[in-house]
């Protein structure tokens, strides 16, 4: 029975945030160094995750994504992976990573039945690493994207957070990376959304000035043309090479969004700006039969009217989305616990 919102926008992806733990500290996502955890007993058991899946999957979610904080310090994560690759209406289940202990899991991850995986890399100078992220594990994250080929993996992503004055003179250095490590490189502009509280618009680097600088090095860059609701454009240069941008700032895409959330301790966001999400955890936990559960879902997907980004773009003096005090008090406003 799949539903559709109000912009006709069907209920079929689904992010899992596994836990809301992260063992680095970005600039643009996490940068404090403590934080408020949700507390250990309201994190979903991994059946638990996989009843909700059952009822998400009925109503037309056929894609998933593992993600966090970083999905890996989630102990047992291939029991899961093994539980949600078995679910005959899952046709897509992949995980976005930090990539650290990526090394030493993805063998596992792999013959558990995970199908893809992205990995997140700002950087490939070790010093801007640490400085970027806090932690000195830069050699970890490459040891980890060389052992995703090594475990069967194909279609490795790389995700790269593009920001000015830290990281923007590295694109042409990240494709050719791509290339050598047989990765597709995406350049995603950097947001404004929870947790980002350093964030600002002269830090921006848009899809554009992506584009221009890119091309400045490769000469003609021509768009792909694809019916997808991915997030990146994708981009093709003479040589065969693809890329993308997800250009969330500059150009969102929230008219084809089909993606929802669902916090580590189940609670379901429509948009990753939302400031409110709804519990599921607790009339889970309560019984609730799947009909029950789809009796909260249905309506709620289809009164949906997100256009989080898209309303962003109208703000005049764009500022972080929210302010270090107030994610101290609800931690579920932070993009660590949405998912991201
Ligand atoms: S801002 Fe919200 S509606 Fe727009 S693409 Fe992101 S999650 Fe979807």
């Amino acid at each position: 029975m799949p539903v559709s919102d109000t912009l006709g926008r069907p209920l079929r992806n689904l992010r899992i945030s596994v836990t809301d733990r992260c063992n680095l500290r970005c600039q643009y996502c996490m940068p404090e160094e403590e934080y408020v955890w949700l507390p250990r007993e309201d994190i979903l058991h991994f059946e638990e995750i996989g009843a909700l899946v059952d009822v998400f999957a009925e109503l037309g979610v056929e894609k998933l994504r593992l993600t966090g904080g970083e999905p890996l310090l989630r102990r047992g994560l291939p029991t899961l992976v093994r539980l949600l690759a078995a679910k005959p209406k899952i046709r897509d289940l992949a995980m976005t990573t930090n990539g650290v202990v990526l090394a030493e899991h993805a063998r596992d991850l792999f013959d558990a039945g995970l199908h893809r995986v992205t990995v997140s890399l700002d950087t490939l100078r070790p010093e801007r690493f640490k400085a970027l992220t806090r932690r000195d594990s830069h050699a970890k994250v490459l040891d980890g994207i060389d052992a995703t080929v090594g475990a069967g993996f194909k279609g490795l992503k790389l995700d790269t957070v593009v920001m000015r004055g830290i990281n923007d003179d590295e694109l042409v250095d990240l494709v050719e990376y791509g290339k050598r490590v047989g990765a597709e490189v995406r350049f995603i502009e950097y947001m404004d959304v929870g947790g980002a509280t350093l964030w600002s618009m002269d830090r921006v680097v848009s899809r554009t000035a992506i584009l221009e600088q890119l091309a400045r090095r490769y000469g003609r860059i021509e768009p792909v043309i694809e019916e997808s609701s991915a997030p990146a454009d994708r981009f093709l240069l003479a040589d065969g090479t693809v890329f993308g941008i997800i250009s969330s700032t500059t150009a969102p895409f929230c008219r084809s969004c089909d993606r929802s959330r669902l916090t580590a301790d189940g609670v379901w966001y429509l948009c990753l700006y939302a400031k409110e999400g709804m519990d599921l955890r607790g009339p889970l936990r309560r019984g609730a039969s799947k009909e029950e559960l789809k009796a909260r879902i249905v309506p709620t997907w289809q009164q949906r009217r997100d256009r989080g980004a898209e309303e962003r773009l109208a703000v005049a003096n764009r500022t972080p989305l929210v302010q270090i005090g107030e994610l101290r008090k609800d931690p579920h406003l932070e993009m660590h616990t949405r998912g991201g």
